[in-house]
C-alpha cells in the first residue's frame, strides 16, 4: 500500500498519518518530523532547514528530495508507506514519480484532508500553546497557508487527473476523521478491483 496524505497545515495530517499507517502496517514518513528531528539534533541539514521553516517557507526541493529518496530506500518502506507532507511542490511530484517508476509502481491513493481557514488558524494557535512549535505564530501560520495555496494545492488537481484522489472532511473528532479515511480508501480500492 503506497499512500499520500495532502492538506493544509493544521488539517491533522500527522495525527491521521500515524493512525492510518498503523492500521495498514506501513511506516508513516513525515518530512516535517524528519526536519524537526534534524533541527533538534543540530545536524547540518537541520541548520539549513530551520532557516526556511521558521519563516514559513518550504525547504528547497534539492534538500527535501534527497532526504525522502534516502528514506524510501530503507527496507521498511519496501512493502509500502504513507507519505505525510511530501510531495509539496510539482518538482517533488516528479521526483517521487521517477523514484516509484524505478521500483514497481505508483501510488495507490492520495487522501486530501479538507478544512476551512478559520478552523485551521484556531487549531494552529492552540497547538502553538501546547507544543511551542517555532513556526506556529500567527504571522508564520498565515504565510504557511499562502505558500500551501500557491505551491501545494495545485497538486490536488494533478492527482485527481490521475484518478487516485479521495477527499475527506477533516473537521470533527480525530476518530471520526480516521473512519472517514478508511471508508474513502475502502471504496476506492473496491472500485479499483471491480
Ligand atoms: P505543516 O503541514 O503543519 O506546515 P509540517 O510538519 O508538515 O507542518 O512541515 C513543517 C515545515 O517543514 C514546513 O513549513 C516546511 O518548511 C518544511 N517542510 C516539510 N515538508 C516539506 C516539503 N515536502 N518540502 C519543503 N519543505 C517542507
Amino acid at each position: 500500500m503506497r499512500l499520500l496524505l495532502i492538506g493544509p497545515p493544521g488539517a491533522g495530517k500527522g495525527t491521521q498519518a500515524a493512525r492510518v499507517a498503523h492500521a495498514y502496517g506501513i511506516p508513516a514518513i513525515s518530512t516535517g518530523d524528519i526536519f524537526r528531528a534534524n533541527v533538534d539534533e543540530g545536524t547540518p541539514l537541520g541548520l539549513q532547514a530551520k532557516e526556511y521553516m521558521d519563516r514559513g517557507a518550504y525547504v528547497p526541493d534539492e534538500l527535501t528530495n534527497s532526504l525522502v529518496l534516502d528514506r524510501l530506500a530503507q527496507t521498511d518502506a519496501g512493502a509500502g508507506f504513507l507519505l505525510d507532507g511530501f510531495p509539496r511542490t510539482l518538482a517533488q511530484v516528479y521526483t517521487l514519480d521517477d523514484c516509484l517508476e524505478a521500483t514497481d509502481g505508483g501510488l495507490d491513493a492520495v487522501v486530501q484532508l479538507t478544512i476551512d481557514t478559520d478552523e485551521i488558524v484556531q487549531r494552529l494557535l492552540r497547538r502553538a500553546k501546547e507544543q511551542g512549535r517555532s513556526d506556529d505564530t500567527e504571522d508564520v501560520i498565515r504565510k504557511r497557508l499562502d505558500v500551501y495555496q500557491e505551491q501545494t494545492h495545485p497538486l490536488v488537481a494533478v492527482y485527481a487527473d490521475r484518478g487516485i484522489l479521495v477527499s475527506v472532511d477533516a473537521k470533527g473528532d480525530v476518530g471520526d476523521v480516521t473512519e472517514r479515511i478508511f471508508g474513502a480508501l475502502g471504496g476506492r480500492i473496491r472500485r479499483a478491483e471491480g
